[in-house]
């Protein structure tokens, strides 16, 4: 399939998945009319790339339905100036997503393989403003804390201290929160001075966020 019939089922995709559905922050439609898609997902799936569905891509990982993907990045309320975390880069589909909004978009993998590939993808795709790391995102990235707004796209069972530590005052996060193998809240938080402001925003289905057993001390 050529460029152009790629970009139309983009088009078509902002359309009928996502603004039909009330998602009306523009830097995210453009973000997401910007986005090459069906270059975060394995040859094979490419048909399907702009289907209302999330994908596999390996390694028992799914690329996330394009509504989750849009409605977690408005929740998010991405700014210019923002550097933002994200956890479970998977595909690198969401990162991408982010960096067209933000200034900086630092994103960690679990699984090695996917944080070197999505690394590569994003780099030749010409992606110049997001940093993947391999590791156990439980711990965050302190050396690059704090951040404006924390994005978690695996399914948590708890909120990670370590995470709500390394945000600002005043920053965001959004996480599925629940227990495994069912349905899991998502969750948008801000972090005030003295407390936290927590309200559950919609229910959703996630892979599940695992731990390093090597760094898992709690
Ligand atoms: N945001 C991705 C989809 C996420 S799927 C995209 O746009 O394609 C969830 C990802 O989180 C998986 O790739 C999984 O390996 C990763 N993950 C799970 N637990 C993790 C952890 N503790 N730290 C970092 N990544 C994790």
């Amino acid at each position: 399939m050529g460029q152009t019939a790629y970009e139309a089922q983009r088009k078509q995709m902002v359309r009928t998945q996502i603004k039909a559905r009330g998602i009306s922050h523009s830097t995210t439609l453009t973000a997401m009319l910007n986005v090459p898609r069906h270059q975060f997902v394995p040859e094979q799936q490419k048909p399907l790339a702009y289907s209302d569905r999330p994908l596999p891509i390996g390694k028992g990982q799914t690329i996330s339905q394009p509504y989750i993907v849009a409605y977690m990045t408005q929740a998010l309320k991405p700014k210019r100036t923002d550097r933002v975390l994200e956890i479970g880069t998977g595909s690198g589909y969401q990162a991408a997503v982010l960096s067209e909004i933000v200034d900086t978009v630092y994103t960690m993998e679990i699984v090695k393989e996917l944080a070197f590939d999505s690394d590569k993808r994003l780099k030749q795709l010409g992606y110049n403003n997001i940093l993947v790391r391999h590791g156990d995102g439980y711990n965050g990235w302190p050396e690059k804390a704090p951040f404006d707004a924390i994005m978690v796209t695996a399914g948590a069972e708890t909120i990670p201290q370590p995470l709500l530590d390394q945000l600002k005052i005043g920053g965001r996060m959004i996480i599925p929160v629940g227990p495994h193998n069912s349905v899991r809240q998502l969750v948008s938080i801000i972090k005030k001075k003295d407390r936290l402001i927590k309200k559950n925003v919609m229910p959703v289905r996630f892979v599940p966020f695992t731990r390093d057993k090597n760094q898992k001390k709690d």
